[in-house]
């Protein structure tokens, strides 16, 4: 699937919202990506994401780690084509943990998955939990890179769409007095 592919999927989809959002890493943009749009419709999550299993399929994964919620489902679908485990990070108490029975050790080679990565926030949350049990990290794939994270490791991506994201201190649209939207996913 080419990036032209994707970007016209998400427009067909209803994923790609114009107005004044509040992004989940706290930023503001005039654009918002609705990625459930995508993965409400089976048909075009699976092709999404089994375009990003290929992507990732040479990193030779043993498991797949993403963060809930937004990377639970396509963790899941680039788990199921590679024919590896999928498990994923979530919050107790403010902190990104494994719960659920879920384990990785010093054998593991983890792809992390991501739905769309902003500043790399919640990706590297997931990249320090694997870190710390001792599991070697192969690659890192997102659906849409619309920021420029910044990560110690190289981004797989489908769609590199950079967006004009601002601090909510210097943000045009803010100065212009239009309604803030909150659509975020990330809650804690
Ligand atoms: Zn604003």
């Amino acid at each position: 699937m080419t990036s032209a592919e994707v970007l016209t999927l998400l427009e067909q989809r209803g994923a790609l919202l114009t107005g004044h959002f509040k992004l989940s890493s706290g930023l503001h943009s005039d654009r918002f990506i609705q990625k459930f749009r995508i993965f409400e419709d089976p048909p075009t999550a699976e092709s999404v994401c089994g375009a990003l299993a290929e992507l990732l399929r040479s990193a030779d994964a043993s498991v797949v780690v993403s963060a809930a919620v937004g990377g639970i489902l396509p963790g899941y679908i680039v788990a199921r084509r590679l024919g590896v485990r999928d498990i994923f990070v979530e919050k107790e108490a403010g902190t990104p943990v494994l719960r659920r029975g879920f384990s990785l050790d010093e054998r593991d080679r983890a792809v992390i998955v991501e739905d769309v990565m902003t500043t790399g926030k919640s990706t590297s949350e997931v990249v320090e939990v694997v870190k710390q049990k001792g599991a070697r990290i192969s690659a890192i794939g997102t659906i849409v890179k619309r920021g420029n994270a910044t990560l110690d490791f190289p981004v797989s991506t489908l769609l590199d769409l950079p967006l004009a994201d601002y601090q909510p201190d210097a943000c045009p649209l803010c100065r212009r007095g239009l309604p803030l939207e909150d659509p975020g996913s990330r809650r804690s």
